[in-house]
């Protein structure tokens, strides 16, 4: 069912355990972590961090041209924009999280 929804959670490599959004947020910071499920050991990879960062940046540099180019905002509210747009692209990091078997 989880595949439905794209981007998805990050599963554990071993029994394919599905991870809550705050357990991966819990584990944003760490390298590797034991699965609640299987008790197995997982690496915690973020290679696919770059891709969403790539994704932010292009869709941040479209909306400031956009709304400096077309609408003309003053510099406050497109700092307030940027500042939201940031904070939303924060809130997708689990979604770009992998969990990957230790070799
Ligand atoms: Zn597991």
């Amino acid at each position: 069912m989880a595949k439905l929804f794209l981007p998805s959670l990050p599963v554990c490599p071993h029994c394919k355990t599905i991870y809550r959004y705050g357990d991966v947020r819990k584990l944003l910071l760490k390298k590797e972590e034991k699965c609640y499920h299987c008790e197995k050991i997982f690496k915690i990879s973020k290679k696919k961090l770059i891709i969403l960062l790539l994704e932010f940046l292009l869709a941040l540099l479209a909306v400031n041209l956009l709304l400096i180019g077309f609408v003309g905002v003053n510099l406050i509210t497109l700092f307030i924009i940027n500042v939201v747009l940031t904070a939303l692209a924060a809130t997708l990091l689990p979604y770009y999280i992998l969990f990957v078997e230790k070799k």
